[in-house]
């Protein structure tokens, strides 16, 4: 590993090997990354960096404490992850008491805290003590896609970094290099919104049906609203991670976005499902772009929505209610 294998966010490892160099480390940081990409790697790496027996600055990758750590066996690195979404007080408990204890083999104790945001109130609370007496041999390091479902105690006192997506030509050039095509490859990269991580995880198979069911919505919609069992049928998404939920979204908003680029005669290079160009050329002719505009608007809210933990079911509902329209009212999809 080491800093190097880490994408991008030179501003972000610039101001950490800083801190190594000078030995002035924050006892606690947070990692925002909204596209859940490089921020669990790159807690790998600092883990490594304040451990490394060959350098002060970054993970030597060959030392005996960067192998046990890039492996997550090393004693003194703790990584803590939800269990059913949910982190629980007896774990920071755990956390609690270990970080007030000598490193065993290492040079620190580095605590991992992964989604942090899904911390109980009474874990936030327990880590919020921790952190306002922070043991001198301990670090921990939060990760979050969302800070403000943290504790304002809690992120006032860790330090603030930000990392920014991967770039989309980035990503595309990962994947062709795993031995896709162009068009693929650009398919691929926008649905993983610049987390490489997603593309290895992607299964471009699987993309596809998933892909072909909601475009099954897309089209049905626009063609005079969704059969009643479809609707009963996306009903069923709300026991669904709220993960695949954006990931639904994104795929809904790539719809609509393409079919606004065929209404305006967009070069076919810029559409992302290519694969789709026939049916979308088909569909352009059946709605106005005012109606384009509206659904996209829509997809943006509603993934905003899901970024801000709301209840799903509302969501859902309100998702529901636009597709369907009313007979004869504004909002229906098939009134132009
Ligand atoms: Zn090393």
């Amino acid at each position: 590993m080491g800093f190097a294998e880490i994408q991008g966010n030179d501003q972000v490892k610039r101001v950490l090997q800083l801190a190594l160099r000078k030995k002035r480390w924050p006892p606690s940081i947070l990692l925002i990354d909204s596209s859940q990409g490089e921020a669990k790697k790159l807690a790998l790496v600092l883990a490594q960096a304040v451990n490394c027996l060959n350098l002060d600055d970054d993970g030597c990758d060959q030392c005996y404490n960067c192998q046990a750590i890039k492996e997550e066996r090393f004693p003194d690195v703790l990584m803590v992850e939800p269990v059913n979404e949910v982190i629980r007080v007896e774990k920071i408990r755990e956390v609690k008491k270990l970080a007030y204890l000598r490193p065993m083999v290492g040079k620190r104790r580095v605590f991992i805290i992964d989604q942090s945001e899904k911390m109980n109130e009474q874990a936030a609370n327990t880590l919020l003590k921790v952190l306002e007496e922070p043991p001198s041999t301990t670090i921990f390091i939060l990760l979050t896609s969302n800070p403000y479902l943290l504790l304002p105690t809690i992120r006032s006192r860790c330090q603030e970094l930000q990392l920014s997506p991967v770039t989309q030509e980035t990503l595309e050039k990962y994947i062709e290099g795993l031995g896709r095509d162009k068009k693929e490859a650009r398919l691929m990269a926008f649905f993983a919104r610049g987390n490489r991580e997603v593309v290895d995880k992607l299964n471009y198979q699987e993309l596809r049906a998933q892909r072909k069911a909601l475009w099954s919505i897309v089209e049905a919609g626009a063609r005079g609203g969704i059969p009643a069992q479809k609707i009963k049928d996306y009903g069923q998404y709300t026991k669904r991670q709220r993960q695949l939920w954006s990931q639904e979204l994104a795929i809904l908003a790539s719809f609509w976005r393409d079919l606004l680029l065929v209404k305006l005669n967009a070069s076919p290079e810029l559409i992302i499902n290519y694969d789709f160009l026939p049916e979308l050329k088909e569909m352009a002719h059946l709605v106005s772009l005012e109606k384009i505009k509206n659904s996209l608007s829509w997809i943006n809210e509603a993934a905003e929505e899901v970024k801000k933990n709301l209840n799903i079911q509302v969501i859902i509902n309100s998702y529901l209610a636009h597709y369907q329209g009313k007979k004869n009212g504004k909002d229906n999809l098939c009134s132009d």
